[in-house]
């Protein structure tokens, strides 16, 4: 089961803009975490903070006991992005993309097993895209694009998911095809954790919801969480 621990963590840009000041929380696999604040409140940086792309200057982020360095190696952590900010201009394939996820950033020189390809067939298939396979990515719809990187997020297996704001722009059919995933990715014992600038779009299958602008300002439950004052 996941363990992620965030304690005292700060990070300010180096033009000053300090997007987390001393933030702290912990949460636990088998559960789906909405983590909800304003535009410019600090969730794009405490995701980059889970993915190593960002180093906080104080404080300590871990994974089940290991730093997120080491849980990166271990290709532990797995990021759905908003599909609009992944440049297309590049040729590559549907498979291909979703290969990476059996990958991690830190072995990009492996050379995929049977398995791998077991894996993103299974994933492939998951989210509806096997006609799609050896598609370029470039030529998909944005839902269809959603899609695909869900698919090397479900090959990842990783113990963390993270989406930024998976239900913008996609279609209903998306959307439900990503709730299930979701709640499937839930019952094996992953954590959850998805972005949202709006309190009111926190879906009803959330368990927690992190309030989050800066640090975190409520934590709880939805109900208990939506009658405070945010
Ligand atoms: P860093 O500021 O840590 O070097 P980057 O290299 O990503 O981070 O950004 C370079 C510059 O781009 C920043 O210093 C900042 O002036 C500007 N910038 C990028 N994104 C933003 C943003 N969301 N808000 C304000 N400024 C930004
Ligand atoms: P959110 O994802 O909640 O919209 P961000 O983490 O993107 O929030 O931004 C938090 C704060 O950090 C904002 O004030 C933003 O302008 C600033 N910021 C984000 N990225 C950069 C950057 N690369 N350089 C400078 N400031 C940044």
């Amino acid at each position: 089961l996941a363990h992620l621990s965030v304690k005292n963590i700060s990070y300010v840009y180096s033009n000053g803009n300090q997007a987390i000041k001393d933030a702290s929380f912990e949460l636990e696999g088998g559960t789906i975490c909405a983590l909800v604040g304003p535009n410019g409140g600090g969730k794009s940086t405490l995701f980059k903070s889970l993915m190593g792309v960002v180093d906080p200057m104080d404080g300590t982020v871990s994974l089940n006991g290991q730093t997120i360095k080491q849980a990166l190696r271990n290709n532990l952590i797995a990021y759905v992005p908003q599909t609009e900010e992944v440049d297309w201009d590049f040729p590559i394939l549907v498979r291909d993309v979703v290969m990476m996820g059996r990958y991690g950033s830190m072995n990009l020189l492996r050379i995929a097993s049977r398995n791998d390809h077991l894996e993103v067939d299974k994933a492939i298939d998951l989210v509806g895209l096997t006609d799609y396979k050896t598609r370029q990515i470039g030529e998909l719809s944005g839902g269809q694009k959603k899609r695909v990187f869900l698919a090397r997020a479900l090959a990842q297996q990783g113990k963390v998911l993270m989406l930024d704001e998976p239900f913008t722009g996609v279609d209903v059919k998306t959307e439900n095809a990503i709730i299930d995933l979701l709640q499937r990715s839930r019952e094996q014992g992953h954590l959850i954790l998805i972005s949202t600038h709006n309190l009111g779009s926190v879906p009803e299958f959330c368990d927690q919801v992190v309030l989050f602008n800066r640090s975190v300002i409520g934590f709880g439950g939805i109900s208990e969480t939506f009658t405070e004052e945010n």
